[in-house]
C-alpha cells in the first residue's frame, strides 16, 4: 500500500502535461511535491478492507473530508462526491478513469485467492467506475499486485494478465518515451503503468520508468508503485521520506492495514535486514506503546496501563522482580546477570529460578532449552499474581539470538497482567500481527499451556 502513496507523492509535480518529463534522471522527491487524491483514495479503500460496509461511503467522505488535494480529482468524480455526500445518491456514473486503478492497490493485498482478490477489486471500482474499462483496469492492477505478493515471476504475471484481460503490455518504456501523451482512463494508463513496473530492476527503477513517460504521473507512479511493492518490497529510506508527506490520520489507516496484511520484507540482496526494515517503520510511527498498550490490555486500550520493561532498571519495590538472561552454571558475571548479582539478590551457582527480587532463565543451552525454561518462568508468574515480573531481551546478548527468535517464546505470557515485556519483544508482536491475545483469557491461556 505504501508503494501506491510513493509513487503517487514522485509523481505529483509531473502530473499534467506541462509538467511531464520524458527522463528517468530527476530528483525522486521535491519539496512541491505532495500526496495527491490517488493516495486519499487508497487509503480509502484500505479503510474499506479494514472496517467493511459500502465501499462507495468510504470514498465519498474521503473525498469530502479532503475536498482540495494536490492535482485535485477528477471532475465528474468531484460531482460525484457532491452528490453522493450532499444527497446521498451513490449511483455510479459509468467512468473509466483510472481512478479505479490508483485506488486499487491495497485490494491486491487482502486477499488469500486470485478470485476473492478479483471480485473485491471489482466492487471496488464499480461504485463508481462501473465502465468494462473501468473495471477492468481496477481487477488487473490486483492481479498484478497479488500474483507479485505470492512470488510468481514477471512473465507469468505479463501473461496472465494480458490473457485475462486482453491488454497489450508487448511494449517497452523505452518504446513508447516519446509518442506517449497524457490519457486518463484506464485503457491508457493501466497497461503503460503495468509495463513500467515490468520494465524496472527495483522499486525506485519502477517508479522512474512510471514517471519517465510522461502522462498522468501521478497516478502512473501511483499503480506502478502499487505492483512494485509487492514485488520487490520498499526500501525504507524512501519510505521514509514519503511518509514525511503523508497527513497524520491517513498514516493511521496504512499503519493499522499493514499490522494486518502485512508489508513485504525486503528481498535478501538488499543490505537492510528483514528485522530492521520493519523496526525502522515502527520507530516512524512510535507505535511500539500503541502496541504494548493492545497486548497488554486484550485490545482494550486506554482502560489498563501498559506493559513494557522500563530501561535500565536500578532499583526495585518490593513485588517487583528483575527477568534475567543467565547460564546454566549460574556464572553471573556480566549484562544483566552482573546487576542482579550486585543488587537484586541474584545467587552466584544458580542458573535458573528465582532468588532474591530477580529471576533467572537459563538461555545458553541452546534455543530449544531456553523455550522450556522460558514456559517455567511463565508458570511461575502465573502462580505469583502478586509479583510483578520485569522481563529484560534475554537471549538478546551474549546468548546471539533476536527477537524474532525469543519474543514468541514468550507468547503465553502476553495475556499475563503481571508479565511486563522488553520494548522490542512488543515490536516483534505488532511487526507480525501474531499472537494475538484477545481471543482468550489468561486462564484459557494457562489451560492451552498445559
Ligand atoms: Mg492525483
Amino acid at each position: 500500500m505504501i508503494g501506491s502513496i510513493i509513487g503517487d507523492i514522485v509523481g505529483s509535480v509531473y502530473e499534467f502535461t506541462y509538467q511531464n518529463i520524458k527522463t528517468k534522471d530527476f530528483p525522486l522527491f521535491s519539496e512541491q511535491g505532495n500526496y495527491t487524491d490517488d493516495s486519499i483514495l487508497t487509503v480509502a479503500t484500505a479503510d474499506w478492507l479494514l472496517h467493511g460496509g459500502n465501499i462507495a461511503e468510504y470514498y465519498s467522505r474521503y473525498g469530502a473530508k479532503y475536498p482540495r488535494p494536490m492535482g485535485g480529482y477528477g471532475g465528474n468524480f468531484q460531482l460525484w462526491i457532491a452528490r453522493s455526500s450532499v444527497r446521498g445518491d451513490y449511483s455510479p456514473y459509468n467512468s473509466c478513469g483510472n481512478g479505479s486503478a490508483m485506488r486499487v492497490g491495497p485490494v491486491g493485498w487482502a486477499f488469500d485467492t486470485k478470485d476473492e482478490t478479483l471480485a473485491a477489486a471489482k466492487v471496488s471500482a464499480e461504485c463508481t467506475h462501473n465502465h468494462p474499462e473501468g473495471i477492468k483496469g481496477a481487477q488487473a492492477i490486483a492481479l498484478c499486485i497479488f500474483m507479485a505478493r505470492k512470488g510468481f515471476d514477471k512473465d507469468t504475471i505479463r501473461k496472465e494478465v494480458e490473457e485475462q484481460f486482453g491488454y497489450d503490455l508487448n511494449f517497452t518504456c523505452d518504446g513508447i518515451r516519446d509518442s506517449y501523451t497524457w490519457g486518463g482512463t484506464c485503457q491508457d494508463s493501466v497497461p503503460q503503468a503495468i509495463v513500467a513496473f515490468l520494465d524496472g530492476n527495483d522499486f525506485e527503477d519502477c517508479i522512474r520508468n512510471a514517471i519517465s513517460i510522461g502522462g498522468d504521473s501521478d497516478t502512473i507512479g501511483c499503480i506502478t508503485g502499487s505492483i512494485a511493492e509487492a514485488f520487490y518490497g520498499v526500501p525504507n529510506v524512501i519510505r521514509k521520506k514519503a511518509l514525511e508527506y503523508l497527513l497524520e490520520e491517513l498514516k493511521k489507516v496504512l499503519v493499522e492495514f499493514e499490522n494486518i496484511y502485512k508489508p513485504l520484507i525486503m528481498k535478501e540482496n538488499n543490505e537492510i535486514s528483514p528485522f530492521e526494515f520493519q523496526k525502522n517503520i515502527i520507530e516512524d510511527y512510535e507505535n511500539v506503546r500503541d502496541a504494548q498498550l493492545y497486548f497488554s490490555t486484550h485490545g482494550r486500550t486506554g482502560t489498563l496501563e501498559g506493559r513494557t520493561t522500563p530501561k535500565n532498571i536500578r532499583e526495585l519495590k518490593e513485588n517487583e522482580v528483575f527477568v534475567f538472561g543467565s547460564n546454566a552454571k549460574g556464572y553471573h558475571g556480566g549484562g544483566a546477570a552482573a546487576f542482579a548479582l550486585n543488587h537484586f539478590g541474584a545467587v552466584w551457582g544458580q542458573g535458573d529460578g528465582i532468588q532474591g527480587q530477580s529471576y533467572a532463565i537459563s538461555t545458553m543451552e541452546g534455543l530449544i532449552r531456553t523455550a522450556r525454561n522460558i514456559n517455567r518462568f511463565i508458570k511461575y508468574a502465573h502462580d505469583h499474581p502478586e509479583k510483578r515480573f520485569y522481563v529484560t531481551a534475554i537471549g538478546c546478548g551474549i546468548a546471539g539470538y533476536t527477537p524474532l527468535q525469543i519474543a514468541p517464546l514468550f507468547e503465553r505470557a502476553l495475556v499475563l497482567p503481571n508479565v511486563f515485556l522488553p520494548e522490542i519483544f512488543w515490536e516483534y508482536y505488532w511487526i507480525t500481527g501474531e499472537h494475538q491475545p484477545e481471543y482468550f483469557t489468561p486462564d484459557d491461556s494457562w489451560k492451552m499451556w498445559n
